[in-house]
């Protein structure tokens, strides 16, 4: 056929081709403007190139940086039937398969072309793969995209010599059209993923995945103004949990990042679909709950109380978790959400020191519990800005009346409120999980006051309270022993007291740790001893030296007749298992004498003395009858 009678090859045909370059030219940027996503982007290019243009096929294949440096295919239209997976371009300058419109165009940034595939030598790996389909030139153009060559988009043409000068410059466009609209909208996703980013930090926790205090407030705002409408109620649930800050002291961030996780889809699963939870402090949760009352409030509560107390395993250790969780409702105790989220967390208060661990908002606080709940607060500081002071109560051997010790106890210093006893505040410690520092600054003082009164020539043995909380410390040990450490202590420096009611909330626990501490070579007393209920069998398990008489008996012994059968049993039953009996709150010489006949060892209370400032203790001991020496 001659040249000019074909339609393709001949100036018409170069006008042909021009306007195949240009339709692809103009669909592309056509495409462009609509684009949503970059798959959709390259397979419209391609169909675009192929169905409108008139190509036989055209594909977009990106690099990937495979050890065969392949150019795996994203996009394609037309006669394609599996010719990229076989012919398997790469864009390694060392293979043959580098040698095609791919690769070159990829390594050289410039469009490759092979004007006839049954000639050209760089095309021999594809050959036979592309005459069975058809193609007789190709062009390779490269796609830049941030300054990297990405990939190709190749075209085929049906006859040789498709591709040469102003349609190769047309479609050169193309290509550099098709790589801004891929870089636009990699820009645009990226900014899209920053924007949820950015929308997810200020409105989710990111510890937990839980929405915040941001996300609570707003949906609380939008709970309520749906439940007015619809003229129903809505519940918000405050929830803390009581040994967050004890596990991140002794355990670390990670076991407590752990707990709070664990905590958090306890609560999730709790609430289930009919709530929303959300983490509002360190150790602090809400639930919301739409269309709900008081009567389900509560009953959701005591499940959550349930699902938080099995055990979490952190560090190989098996913790159980407590709660309070306080619950305010709406309209009945606020129609805004400041109130409704001030009135749980006053609620939660309550909660904490009811004991019960659940309670309903039940209107205003009384005196005693306002100061109390600002006293919590005041706490946090209490030891960081060494207001503690270290009192102590002498203990005298009853039939020698020599002075054998002295118990430690804890005095605060407030700045407003003046000297303030332990009843104040040491329930409230236990409950915010704030008697571990306390309990390490006692550890700290009074090895610190034996110290000086060794110094002094004063050899008292001090005996420091433990609570249930410094049992489970798992800390505790390590740091009874740097703090022994610090002052050159030796073992009969201080004494250890534990109440009865202490070691029965988890009796075996406490054996463990009572076991631990009198490996240290240290005296230990069952505090409060009566108001426990210990049974004989484990009490002789216990490795204790003494057990102390709860003063409520000692107190009424020579007035009430029962009180005394149980004082004068007591010391009966220590005796007979071989232990020490210290008669707490003894008042007057009466008791003094009722208890010396029953046979009782050691003696303290206000007759002897009331506590006294720690570093007065020498001063008293030299001054009293009762002389020092240790019993
Ligand atoms: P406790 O261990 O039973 O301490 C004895 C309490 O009885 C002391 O009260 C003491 O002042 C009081 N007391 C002493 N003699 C008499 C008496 O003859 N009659 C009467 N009615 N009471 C007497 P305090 O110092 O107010 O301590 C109260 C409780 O606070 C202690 O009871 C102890 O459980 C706790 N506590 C004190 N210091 C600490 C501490 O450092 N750590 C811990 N965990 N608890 C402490
Ligand atoms: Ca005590
Ligand atoms: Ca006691």
């Amino acid at each position: 056929m001659p040249a000019n009678d074909d339609p393709i090859n001949s100036s018409a045909g170069d006008f042909q081709r021009l306007k195949r370059a240009l339709r692809t030219l103009s669909a592309t940027n056509h495409a462009l403007l609509r684009a949503s996503n970059e798959k959709t982007l390259l397979n419209e290019i391609c169909r675009v190139a192929v169905e409108e243009a008139g190509y036989i096929m055209a594909c977009v294949a990106y690099k990937a940086h495979d050890a065969a440096k392949s150019i795996p295919l994203v996009a394609y239209a037309g006669f394609e039937t599996g010719f990229w997976e076989q012919a398997a371009p790469s864009w390694d300058a060392d293979s043959a398969r580098g040698r095609g419109v791919a690769g070159t165009a990829i390594l050289t940034g410039k469009p490759a072309i092979i004007r006839n595939v049954l000639a050209d030598p760089n095309f021999a790996p594809f050959r036979e793969l592309a005459i069975e389909r058809g193609y007789r030139s190709v062009i390779g153009l490269p796609l830049k995209v941030e300054g990297d060559m990405i990939g190709v988009l190749c075209i085929y043409a049906p006859e040789p010599d498709a591709f040469d000068g102003d349609e190769v410059g047309l479609l050169g466009q193309t290509a550099e059209d098709l790589a801004y609209g891929i870089e636009s909208l990699r820009l645009r996703l990226r900014n899209k993923e920053a924007e949820e980013t950015i929308k997810r930090l200020a409105y989710f926790d990111s510890l937990t995945g839980l929405p915040n205090r941001t996300q609570l407030r707003e949906r609380l705002e939008q709970g309520i103004a749906e439940m007015k409408q619809q003229r129903r109620p809505l519940a918000l649930l405050h929830v803390r949990v009581s040994r967050f800050r004890e596990i991140n002291e002794t355990l670390g961030h990670l076991e407590g990042d752990k707990f709070l996780q664990e905590t958090a889809s306890r609560l999730a699963k709790a609430a289930g679909e009919t709530g929303t939870v959300a983490r509002t402090g360190e150790d602090e949760f809400a639930i919301l709950l739409p269309k709900r009352d008081a009567e389900f409030a509560t009953r959701m509560a005591r499940k959550i109380l349930v699902t938080l107390y099995e055990p979490v395993e952190l560090s190989g250790l098996m913790l159980d978790s407590r709660a309070a969780i306080g619950i305010a409702l709406f309209p009945g105790h606020g129609t805004d959400p400041t109130a409704l989220m001030r009135r749980a967390s006053v609620a939660l208060y309550q909660a904490e020191h009811s004991g019960s661990g659940i309670a309903v908002y039940t209107g205003t606080l009384d005196a005693e519990s306002a100061r109390r709940l600002a006293l919590m607060g005041d706490l946090r500081h209490a030891v960081e800005s060494n207001e503690l002071l270290l009192y102590c109560q002498p203990k005298v051997h009853i039939s020698s009346r020599r002075v054998c010790g002295a118990e430690a106890l804890v005095r605060w210093q407030h700045p407003q409120h003046g000297l303030l006893n332990p009843a104040a505040f040491i329930k409230l410690a236990e409950n915010t999980g704030q008697i571990t520092p306390l309990t390490y600054w006692i550890l700290d003082a009074a090895l610190g006051q034996s110290y000086a009164w060794r110094e002094a020539g004063l050899a008292q043995p001090l005996a420091i309270n433990l609570s249930a909380h410094d049992l489970r410390d798992p800390r505790l040990l390590d740091r009874i022993g740097s703090s022994f450490a610090t002052w050159g202590a030796q073992p009969d420096w201080i004494q250890f007291e534990l109440t009865e009611s202490t070691l029965m909330e988890d009796p075996v626990g406490a054996l463990v740790t009572l076991a631990r501490l009198k490996d240290l070579g240290v005296e230990l007393f069952i505090d409060d001893f009566g108001t426990g209920y210990s049974s004989l069998a484990y009490l002789q398990k216990l490795p204790v030296d003494s057990i102390k008489i709860d003063q409520s008996f000692v107190g009424k012994m020579t007035a009430k007749e029962d009180s005394a059968v149980i004082v004068r049993s007591t010391i009966e039953l220590a005796h007979n298992l071989g232990l020490q009996v210290v008669a707490e709150g003894v008042e007057n010489e009466e008791t003094w004498t009722r208890l010396a006949t029953l046979g009782c060892d050691v003696a303290q209370g206000y007759c002897i003395s009331m506590p006294i400032p720690a570093e007065d203790f020498k001063d008293w001991v030299d001054r009293s009858r009762w002389h020092a020496r240790t019993c």
